[in-house]
């Protein structure tokens, strides 16, 4: 876990006072060019809290987090290694879309690690609020906000690191990977994804 940017907001109590703060946000040049800012959905004090990356074209438009592509690959592996999608908080290290035109075209663009690290005072907010008993990095962005350093993915997949306040990280992908990936690797890519949400079980009780 990176040192704070700044402390925490006393007043941001709920998630609706941090959607209101991370829309009027401008302290990276993402704000600007965003519809809105995405912030994270799901069950409060829930077992898991997943973090991706920031959000995308869709997520964007309709300001809610993992409903493109990558956010129904990622329901059906959580749903094929049996952790309930309801009994998680689904949310991103960056609060706005980041992408470049190409034509009428909006193309996703990763956040630089400064715009990662302006962003983060607001994802612990997030944790804070939200108060999981776990966290999964899905992507090296996410597990470099998380964990304050860079990490690895594929050295650390499937593995739980900890923070200084106690909370563990699950390292993998992000879903969107599978989806630029070889064709031809992807059922296998999608099982390896599956096996490495698989070690959160344990928060699940089993
Ligand atoms: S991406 Fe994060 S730090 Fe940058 S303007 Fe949006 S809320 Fe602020």
């Amino acid at each position: 876990m990176p040192e704070r940017a700044r402390p925490p907001d006393p007043q941001i109590r709920t998630l609706a006072q941090l959607k209101a703060a991370t829309m009027a946000c401008r302290e990276c040049p993402i704000g600007e060019i965003a519809t809105q800012s995405v912030i994270g959905e799901g069950l409060l004090k829930p077992r898991l809290m997943l973090v991706g990356e920031q959000p995308g074209d869709q997520e964007d438009l309709q300001g809610h987090p993992f409903i493109g592509p990558a956010g129904k690959l990622l329901a059906r592996a959580l749903e094929a290694a049996q952790i309930p999608r309801e009994q998680t908080f689904v949310s991103n290290a960056v609060k706005h879309f980041k992408f470049e035109l190409r034509g009428k075209r909006r193309i996703h663009k990763s956040p630089t690690q400064r715009e990662i690290a302006a962003c983060h005072h607001w994802l612990e907010d997030e944790i804070a609020l939200v108060r999981p008993a776990g966290l999964v990095a899905l992507g090296a962005s996410a597990a470099r906000s998380l964990l304050g350093r860079a990490v690895p993915v594929l050295a650390n997949r499937g593995q739980w690191l900890p923070r200084p306040d106690g909370l563990e990280v699950l390292v993998t992908l992000h879903p969107s990977a599978l989806l630029r990936g070889d064709p031809e690797q992807r059922e296998p890519a999608f099982e390896a994804f599956v096996a490495d949400l698989r070690q959160a079980q344990r928060l699940f009780g089993r």
